[in-house]
């Protein structure tokens, strides 16, 4: 007799409750469907697909996570299973001490890493007609790139005369390189920006057509680009541009391999690199090739990597980009350059040490109604309507790399609802509330003596600035930072809320040296001539600080040059 049910669970996600559906048809599941969640939707959506197929396919909970997503899998398999028991239904339990797989493939080029750069160098290589086998350690695809919000620049490409119509005549590649190279203060390289800027148009085009993406005029295009050049896909999120990637790769013929992680290379005796090993939950992978393709992105979630310059900075980047490729390439002793090089924002609270939640939305919302950013012993520390980098540069100078944002209760409010909307819990900001300024993140309310004390900040100079601030805002006039007059505001009431705001970072601007070949370089200076690196594992071409866009610029560009050099010697 048919048995049909629908029962709900819910499970402890990352940001919040997940709520889910399960259908049971005669004691066999027949789909786990998500209702609500609060999850990055990149990395969420493909791993519930994930999760769904497999479930279904083994007809039980009793499954391997999903790799790179351990804690949120196994809680949606556990509370799954519970929900199920409590219905009397009985799947089958864990099959133990399954045998390891092992498997071989043989490919024309193996391309590591499956975020943007990756990506494309895997798409340009398939259609000029090789074997491409692309590896990716986690259970999806995208790394870094899925967390962005997909604007890139569009110079010298057809998509540019689209979206930009005369006006894209006016930028060139010579225009973006200059832009690139004052923004980062003349620490960049100059050859990879050269090969940088002159390639993003052609890159862009040819993804365009390989994946059907319909880029369009970013909606903001920001003061750092001399001229208007920066495009977005229609969600504002490149996990669009993974998804058609990927869904046009695969159709077309590519092979990815999903939970590979690459762990060690193969070398013949001259020491040239022939194939790499890598390692997944059931299966060891080994993939023999003439090329590879270095796409592993960055190293920003690797505490021991991190140098110096990044002390007193949060990380709010995935937990994935670990720099494996530092250790597995390590045989070939390769140079790397500019290791302690971060692109560093304001904005942040520190929620785990060392790991930051970005708070822009909301410190922008505040600052827009007056908010003022004070440290330690109670100053007033920079304009605080500025531009970012004015304001990362202010508190990074200050004691423990801190400041404060003083606001109201009218502030608060906006502040708070604007928090809820991005990544925060309201759960989670009442616990914050709870520690009471004894720990980060420095959440506390009060009287002005009150949150001053209680967040450690010079209470009697908390006041003095206070009465200085409320003088510029009621004469208009900002004497000590010349903050322009519309968001000089008096605050109301005798209600006080701090919140700590701290540096973060989630790029990481070093990595391994190459020349515009993009093949890596041995410590020697010999060019290792069939390995070419793409994107964020390799330094250089934003020098020391990116400028908006520049990164999926640059991981998109190289990745499509990388192929295109690649190409040339497997001919
Ligand atoms: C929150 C956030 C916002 C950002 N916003 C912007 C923005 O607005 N504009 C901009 O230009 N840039 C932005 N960036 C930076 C940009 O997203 C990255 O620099 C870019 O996506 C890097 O692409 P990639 O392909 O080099 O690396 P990734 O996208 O990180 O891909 C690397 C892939 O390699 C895989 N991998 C690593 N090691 C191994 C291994 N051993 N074996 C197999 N696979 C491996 C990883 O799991 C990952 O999937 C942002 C970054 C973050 C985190």
């Amino acid at each position: 007799m048919a048995n049909k049910r629908k029962i709900n669970a819910q499970a402890k996600g990352h940001n919040g409750p997940i709520d889910f559906e399960v259908s049971i048809d005669n004691d066999q599941v027949t789909d786990l469907e998500i209702k609500q969640h609060s999850e990055t939707p990149g990395i969420f959506n493909q791993v519930a697909d994930k999760l769904r197929s497999d479930v279904l396919e083994n007809q039980s909970f009793a499954i391997d996570a999903i790799s790179g997503a351990t804690v949120m899998s196994e809680a949606i398999l556990e509370s799954a299973d519970q929900a199920v028991k409590k219905e009397g239904i009985q799947l089958p339990e864990k099959e133990k001490g399954q045998a390891r797989e092992k498997e071989e493939v043989q490919a024309d080029v193996v391309v590591i890493g499956g975020g943007e750069a990756g990506l494309v160098a895997a798409a340009r290589l398939l259609m000029a007609g090789k074997k491409v086998a692309l590896l990716e350690k986690n259970g999806y695809l995208g790394g870094a790139t899925i967390l962005n919000g997909s604007n890139v620049t569009a110079t010298g490409s057809k998509t540019a005369e689209k979206v930009f119509g005369e006006n894209a005549k006016k930028d060139s590649p010579q225009k973006l390189a200059e832009d690139v190279s004052n923004e980062s203060l003349h620490t960049n390289d100059e050859n990879l920006t050269q090969m940088m800027t002159e390639n993003i148009g052609d890159a862009i085009d040819f993804i365009s057509e390989f994946a059907d993406l319909n880029y369009g005029k970013a909606q903001t295009q920001t003061p750092e680009h001399s001229i208007d050049r920066q495009i977005e896909l229609p969600s504002s999120s490149s996990y669009e541009l993974v998804k058609k990637l990927a869904e046009a790769f695969t159709k077309k013929g590519g092979q990815i391999f999903l939970d590979a992680r690459v762990e060690h290379i193969l070398q013949d005796k001259e020491g040239k690199v022939t194939g790499v090993v890598a390692e997944g939950r059931k299966r060891t992978l080994t993939v023999h090739e003439n090329a590879i393709i270095l796409s592993t992105g960055g190293y920003g979630a690797n505490l021991d990597m991190r140098g110096k310059e990044s002390q007193g900075l949060n990380y709010y980047g995935p937990q994935t980009s670990t720099g494996d490729a530092f250790q597995f390439l390590a045989p070939l002793e390769l140079q790397t350059k500019n290791i302690g090089w971060y692109k560093v924002y304001p904005h942040g609270v520190e929620v785990e040490p060392g790991i930051a939640k970005l708070t822009t939305y909301a410190s922008k919302k505040a600052t827009d109604m007056g908010a003022i950013y004070v440290n330690k012993e109670g100053h007033r520390i920079v304009d605080e309507s500025n531009v970012y980098a004015k304001l990362r540069n202010a508190v990074l100078e200050q004691t423990d790399k801190m400041a404060f944002l003083l606001m109201d209760q009218r502030t608060w409010e906006e502040f708070y609802h604007l928090l809820v909307l991005h990544d925060f819990t309201e759960e989670e900001i009442q616990h914050y509330f709870a520690n009471d300024g004894k720990k980060s993140p420095i959440f506390v309310h009060g009287s002005l003596k009150e949150v001053a004390q209680k967040a450690g900040i010079d209470a009697e100079q908390l006041q003095k600035t206070l009465n200085s601030y409320e003088k510029f805002a009621a004469q208009g006039k900002d004497e000590e930072f010349d903050r322009d007059p519309q968001f000089l505001h008096n605050y109301e009431g005798d209600e006080f809320y701090v919140v700590e705001q701290k540096d973060r970072f989630a790029t990481t601007l070093g990595g391994f040296v190459t020349g515009a070949d993009l093949n890596l370089r041995t410590k020697n200076g010999e060019r290792v001539s069939n390995i070419w690196g793409a994107g964020e594992v390799i330094g250089g071409a934003n020098g020391h600080d990116s400028m908006p866009s520049m990164m999926n610029t640059w991981s998109i560009s190289s990745g499509y040059v990388a192929a295109n050099n690649a190409l040339l010697q497997l001919k």
